[in-house]
């Protein structure tokens, strides 16, 4: 930021920012993000967090911190049902929002507040910001594909041009190319009514909010970024991504993080290793672990696979098949969750077997590997297509879990001449967001603009 910005910000009274992050991996990380990097350019920062998922606040010793009840505290496990969730906290989290934001207006910490920036998926934030003045700003954790894809979705939709209801789930959609029928965000285990109450909420909450932030890059989404935007002309949208690189470090893992896979890192050669995580919700069977133990087994490749507890169902503990650790042992490192941006940065790691939520999409492609898509639920389908099929970065596992396939794709993906051109074409887009991120470029420039607009208002 120009020195006389800050200037400006120091003269003024220091803006007081709220930020409302949804409690869930992929959401709380780019909130967080975006508040330590709008710290640095002079702001206070109040979270509001529910109790479900807290962060412990010794490890932001900016921002100040409010916690709020949130109707998830009943034993449910709502990691594998984020959908339902989201609907469950709007519809808990109105009231001690309203409460909490009450009590910082009247006699916050850090006097008035400038503005509230949201989750867009927290859309019960409308009525309560609207009704007590508070300017808001929505951040959405998605790419823009995925929205640009839901707007014409819903274009086809209201003209009775498409019914995807029905279809064969391989069958194109021709008029937006190169997505199937199965890329379509889906809402997995939510029922249709809960789906439908969110895709309101959203669109409603959309009415009165100041500017749209997304953690994404032209670089990358230029045609889908532009669409948007003129979707939602007037308001103004600040593609700001990647987030996690402008602001490294201000992540919250939900789970302890464990470095020691780094030291194993360090004495892999070049490009060998094959990563694998399937992010914060993911869960298998019992099956689908065999053959992947088998498939990275048989392909004779170095690996670092994250094995979440809990993330094999009906078992507390991992059970690997009889045999794998054997064989394995001299190439292989299991971890129950990985310090992900930095091992993605190791120059050991060559290739990444993912589950495609975007933010863990965004760190392989802004690190420069090449991927194996294994998506899953929301729009991790959607987000596999754009890395195989545009951006053409990576393999998708289209048939499940089957050891065979993977060990094939394993070895396509880090020895082959594909797997080659991909890293070069991803290395590309890696040098196209860092040239997005330099002073200048438009992911910069948009933060200067939302600075702007917040020291605005
Ligand atoms: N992550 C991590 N350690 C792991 C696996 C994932 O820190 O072992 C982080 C990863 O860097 C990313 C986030 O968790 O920022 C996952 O977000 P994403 O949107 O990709 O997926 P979700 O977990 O929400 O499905």
């Amino acid at each position: 930021m120009e020195e006389s910005k800050e200037l400006q910000i120091q003269e003024k009274k220091v803006p007081h920012l709220v930020i409302l992050p949804i409690p869930f991996q992929g959401h709380v990380n780019p909130m967080l993000q975006l508040a330590n990097l709008l710290h640095s350019k002079g702001f206070s920062i109040t979270v509001i967090h529910t109790n479900f998922h807290s962060p412990n606040p010794s490890n932001f010793p900016n921002f100040h911190f409010e916690f709020i009840a949130d109707g998830l505290s009943d034993g449910k496990i709502w990691t594998e049902d984020p959908i339902s969730a989201v609907y469950v906290l709007n519809d808990s989290c109105q009231e001690p929002f309203r409460d909490c934001l009450s009590r910082l207006l009247s006699d916050g910490p850090h006097g008035p507040v400038t503005c509230i920036i949201t989750d867009v998926a927290f859309y019960c934030t409308e009525d309560v910001a609207d009704q007590l003045k508070v300017p808001r700003i929505l951040l959405g954790t998605s790419s823009a594909s995925c929205v640009a894809t839901m707007l014409s979705l819903k274009v086809l939709q209201q003209n009775g041009l498409i019914s995807i209801s029905d279809g064969e789930p391989n069958t194109l959609i021709p008029e937006i190319p190169p997505l199937r029928i199965k890329d379509i965000p889906d809402m997995g285990t939510a029922d249709p009514e809960t789906c439908e109450r969110i895709g309101v909420g959203i669109h409603n909450a959309m009415r009165s909010a100041l500017g749209y932030i997304m953690n994404t890059f032209d670089g990358l989404e230029s045609t889908e970024l532009a669409k948007f935007r003129q979707e939602i002309h007037p308001m103004p949208l600040f593609e700001v991504g990647p987030l996690y690189k402008f602001s490294p470090g201000s992540s919250n893992s939900i789970l302890t993080q464990d470095y020691s896979c780094m030291a194993w890192l360090d004495k892999q050669a070049p490009q060998t290793v094959i990563y694998i995580s399937f992010g914060s919700s993911g869960s298998f069977n019992e099956k689908d672990v065999v053959e992947i133990a088998w498939g990275l087994a048989n392909s004779d490749q170095p690996f670092l696979w994250v094995l979440r507890p809990g993330s094999i169902h009906g078992h507390d503990l991992v059970k690997l098949p009889e045999g794998f650790e054997e064989k394995t042992r001299e190439r292989g490192q299991i971890v129950k969750w990985a310090p992900q941006q930095e091992v993605l940065a190791h120059p050991s790691v060559g290739g990444y077997w993912t589950h495609n939520g975007w933010n863990s999409t965004l760190e392989g492609i802004c690190e420069g590997v090449p991927m194996l898509c294994s998506p899953y639920l929301w729009d991790q389908n959607l987000n596999a297509r754009y890395v195989s099929h545009v951006w053409k970065v990576g393999i998708q596992l289209e048939n499940g879990f089957d050891r065979s396939e993977i060990e094939w794709a394993i070895r396509r993906l880090m020895v082959e001449i594909e797997g080659k051109e991909m890293r070069e074409r991803v290395s590309a887009l890696k040098e196209n967001a860092m040239r997005c991120m330099a002073k200048g470029g438009s992911s910069y420039e948009s933060l200067e603009s939302l600075v702007d607009l917040i020291m605005s208002l």
